[in-house]
């Protein structure tokens, strides 16, 4: 498959990996792909139709029946599920939790890696997840490793909800990020690992995502794309 420009962001959940692509895909003039919300649509998509996403050959049946497309909307990352514009509503917990779910199926990620990688394939791009440096795009220019401790992605969490009206106990979000964690790192396909030539930046300081993105556009510049 032809190959673009690529920048890949991994890490786990709550990170500031969202916020910094973005920022990065905004300063350099890249398009920016958030491939967790492909999981995300994936989830709801089975909460929505009553499918349980605990067994297999369920979820891997409803799969013919998802279409997935991301487009940009002045700048903003919109999905559609089925052409129905979904990005609000995969936001939840429950659908945080049900994208790691689905995301541990080998038929899912196939389906969803193989649209990642097209829409790579021809352009400039920022993608983050959690396998676009070790199995989505293994070429990618530049790949990023961002990482912080559960503890801290907890409360930023916490703060931010409580910034949007709606406050959640800590430890409930908490217990929620380390099972998640848990799913992602020790799943059999594609697991959240660093990719060998991953540059590791940590977000445990209070680095903002703004910090972040100066960071990767500094490497970007260091290395004269
Ligand atoms: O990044 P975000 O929190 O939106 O991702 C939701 C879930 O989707 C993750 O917890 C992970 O299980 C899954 N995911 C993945 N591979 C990616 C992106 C997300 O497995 N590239």
């Amino acid at each position: 498959m032809k190959k673009g420009f690529a920048i890949a962001i991994d890490g786990p959940g709550g990170v500031g990996k969202s916020t910094a692509a973005r920022l990065v895909a905004q300063e350099l003039g890249m398009a920016y792909i958030d491939t967790g919300a492909m999981y995300r649509a994936v989830a709801l998509y089975q909460i929505e139709n009553g499918i349980n996403m605990y067994n297999d050959e369920k979820l891997e049946r409803s799969l013919k029946d998802i279409a997935l497309e991301i487009v940009n909307d002045g700048g903003v990352q919109k999905i559609l599920l089925n052409g129905r514009d979904v990005t609000d509503l995969i936001r939840t917990q429950e659908v945080s939790e049900g994208a790691s779910v689905v995301a541990a199926n080998l038929r899912v990620r196939e389906k969803l890696v193989a649209q990642q990688k097209q829409m790579a394939a021809a352009g400039r791009v920022v993608m983050d997840g959690r396998d676009i440096g070790t199995h989505v795009l293994p070429w990618a220019q530049i790949k990023i490793y961002l990482d912080a401790p559960p503890e801290i992605r907890a409360q930023r969490r916490v703060l931010e909800l409580e910034e949007k009206g709606q406050p959640e106990d800590y430890k409930h979000i908490y217990a929620g990020i380390v099972a998640r964690d848990k799913r992602d790192r020790s799943r059999k396909h594609n697991p959240l690992i660093q990719a060998e030539d991953a540059v590791y930046l940590s977000t445990a300081q209070n680095e903002s995502p703004k910090d972040t993105a100066r960071d990767i556009v500094n490497i970007y510049e260091e290395r004269g794309y």
